[in-house]
């Protein structure tokens, strides 16, 4: 038995999802384009799907476009607010320095085509305040784009204010909600949000399958051209089962957010406690306000990847960043953001629960974590300068 504790990176399917793909990969299988009544059974589905996202959003169900995931939603929603701009002059968009690639990537690209891009710095806590937003607001700004919880301290951001700032001051709001979907309350209207980013393998659905939310009125682009699907935005035969698969673990973890928030929040304050007790360990991103299951660690005198081999042979899967750049030496763009020196954020540990997770999950963590970082500093030179006192400790 192992230990899944990696589910800000992905997620098992739901029982649920999973029956709600079958009728499609079975007998349903027609185009959703299909004029006959075989093919609208597709339409249907396709149809019913998009209403139960549009509901868990507080949205209408024209509002929503179903993607390939968070990444193709990210990409779409600020080339979208981009191109916006574009026609009006206006250039200027504002981030954060500790977005998800699939966003800083999309402006790094929109830079060399000559957009202006600030990216706001994170307090420590890695909570960007809506006073550093209204600050960074100018005459030419078209676009703020900054995630609802981030993928890697789990912190949560002031969503609705932020969105209420920019509503004020006419400019589009987009958020990469890809981590708070299904975990954390999402109502589009009162959030004050134009755009919205999901992906379903992020709270128990299929991967390569997510929704972008655009509220009526608020720019979209076409970045696949084809066929009209999509209301001609996003063209491509829709993956019916994935699509349905999506909707059914949305509505899942919308009914039973708050039980599973719980019970989810329990472990992980559990965890978090325990590790605490690791000398020269910080817990990173602020406490109160992080995902249920977000727990982020650095550990001093060690590295991360090694820690994270020696968990996997003791069957604990978990990350030292995101996933995404987990293999490169790089630390953590996200840990360096919210101001940990380049040698702390190479100690990083992040492990996610979720629903599936238990009690003796979490045993086996408080067990295995400690004697692994303390078995690793039992080798490690960069320790024993520390101790000796030869380099100042920092944490
Ligand atoms: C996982 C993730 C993404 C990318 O979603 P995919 O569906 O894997 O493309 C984007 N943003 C955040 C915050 C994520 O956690």
């Amino acid at each position: 038995m192992f230990v899944y504790a990696d589910n800000a990176a992905t997620t098992k399917m739901s029982p649920t999802a999973i029956k709600a793909m079958l009728p499609y990969l079975e007998e349903n299988y027609g185009n959703a384009s299909s004029l006959y009544a075989f093919g609208q059974k597709s339409a249907e589905a396709l149809a019913a799907a998009r209403s139960t996202v549009a509901g868990c959003l507080n949205a209408e169900p024209r509002e929503i476009i179903f993607t390939s995931g968070g990444s193709e939603s990210d990409n779409q929603a600020i080339r979208s607010a981009a191109s916006w701009g574009a026609r009006f002059g206006k250039k200027h968009i504002i981030s954060t320095a500790f977005e998800h690639h699939a966003v800083l990537h999309t402006l790094r690209r929109l830079k060399k085509e000559g957009f202006d891009i600030t990216l706001l710095n994170v307090h420590e806590n890695g909570i960007v305040t809506p006073q550093q937003v209204s600050d960074a607001i100018r005459e030419d700004t078209c676009l703020v784009t900054i995630m609802y919880a981030n993928n890697e301290i789990g912190t949560i951001q002031p969503i609705a204010e932020i969105g209420r700032i920019c509503r004020e001051r006419g400019v589009w709001f987009h958020t990469d909600a890809v981590q708070a979907a299904g975990h954390l309350p999402i109502d589009v209207k009162a959030q004050n949000i134009d755009m919205l980013s999901l992906s379903a393998h992020k709270f128990h659905g299929p991967k390569g399958v997510g929704a972008l939310y655009v509220r009526r009125g608020a720019p979209l682009e076409t970045l696949i051209e084809g066929g009209a699907q999509e209301r001609s935005k996003r063209a491509g035969t829709e993956n019916i089962a994935w699509i349905a698969a999506a909707a059914a673990a949305l509505r899942e973890a919308c009914e039973h957010m708050e039980e599973n928030s719980a019970r989810v929040t329990a472990l992980r304050d559990r965890v978090i406690d325990g590790l605490s007790a690791i000398p020269h360990s910080a817990l990173n991103g602020d406490r109160e306000h992080r995902l249920p299951g977000n727990i982020n660690f650095c550990f001093e005198g060690i590295e991360g990847e090694s820690l994270l081999l020696l968990l996997d042979d003791a069957g604990i899967c978990a990350s030292s960043g995101s996933a995404c750049t987990s293999g490169s030496l790089d630390p953590s763009h996200v840990l360096l953001a919210i101001g940990r020196p380049h040698e702390v954020a190479h100690g990083s540990l992040r492990l996610t629960l979720g629903e599936y997770n238990t009690e003796e999950d979490v045993d086996r963590i408080l067990a295995e974590v400690p004697r692994v970082v303390e078995y690793l500093r039992g080798m490690s030179p960069v320790w024993k300068d520390l101790e000796s006192g030869k380099t100042r400790h920092q944490l």
